[in-house]
């Protein structure tokens, strides 16, 4: 379970991400968190495998206080926890299974984990991982020889590869088409039904967190103005969530 108590998050340049935010995720849950760009979104999902610190509040993964976790523990920690960017974040110029197979080596600098040889167990799990979504007949092209979504195909089964608990998904297929993205998030509901594995996803597409996600987050300024269930949402929640200051201060004016 993923446990927030009041938990606020300041940027070193003194920019208030995150302000008072409480909230439960239950294990195996799917659930989109949509808001305007800046509204903290990024923030919040990266606070969860400890990429950024928090300043107050409580922040407990699986009942561990993350904020007390050091060095070696966070490592550890994470190892739970698969994370997908909207840029895949893979590299490009080796092959797809060795993208997935830098899985097992998170605490190794880049230039050994891709000369490492893997032993056939963790070989065997890669190719799984690929299997499963669907790509395996690409475990030994070059990254850069492949499609935007399956690219992050390969995000997906790298992250997989890690057996994780929970997968942070952030802006996955902002940068794809369509018919890719529908396709990546089809891959995203099978695993968290398949595997339970709880799925926190950033999306700027209302309709696709809509129709994918069973619950919706929404985060406004820093601030959560919803957490419901999808089918719930109303264009007037959609308007509180999406709103803002500007159009803040014109409601303002229409009413005064
Ligand atoms: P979203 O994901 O909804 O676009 P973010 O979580 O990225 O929002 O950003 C929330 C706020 O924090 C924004 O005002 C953004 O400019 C600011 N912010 C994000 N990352 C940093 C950072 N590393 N340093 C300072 N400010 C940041």
């Amino acid at each position: 379970m993923i446990e927030f108590d009041n938990v606020s998050k300041v940027y070193p340049n003194g920019v208030k991400a995150l302000t008072d935010v409480s909230v439960q995720i239950e294990q195996g849950e799917f659930v989109a968190i949509i808001g305007l760009s800046g509204s903290g979104k990024s923030t919040f999902i990266r606070c969860i495998n400890r990429m950024h610190d928090i300043q107050s509040g409580t922040l407990k993964v699986n009942n561990i206080n993350i904020s007390q976790l050091k060095g070696k523990e966070i490592r550890q920690f994470r190892r739970n926890i698969g994370m997908i960017f909207q840029s895949f974040n893979l590299v490009k110029r080796i092959s797809v299974i060795r993208n997935v197979l830098a899985a097992f080596v998170p605490d190794l600098p880049a230039w050994r984990k891709f000369l490492g040889i893997f032993p056939a167990e963790q070989k065997m799990i890669a190719l799984e991982a690929l299997d499963n979504v669907h790509i395996l007949d690409k475990a030994y092209t070059r990254v850069d020889q492949l499609s935007g979504g399956q690219q992050q195909r390969v995000a997906l089964a790298r992250a997989l590869a890690q057996n994780p608990q929970i997968i942070l998904a952030d802006e996955p297929v902002a940068s794809l088409d369509p018919v890719t993205s529908k396709q990546v998030m089809d891959d995203f509901k099978r695993i968290n039904e398949e595997n339970n594995i709880s799925i926190l996803i950033n999306i700027h597409d209302v309709e696709l967190a809509l129709a994918y996600c069973d619950r919706v987050i929404g985060i406004n300024k820093g601030r959560i103005v919803y957490d419901g269930k999808s089918a719930d949402i109303t264009q007037e929640i959609l308007d509180s969530i999406y709103r803002s200051d500007q159009a803040g201060s014109e409601k303002r004016a229409e009413n005064e």
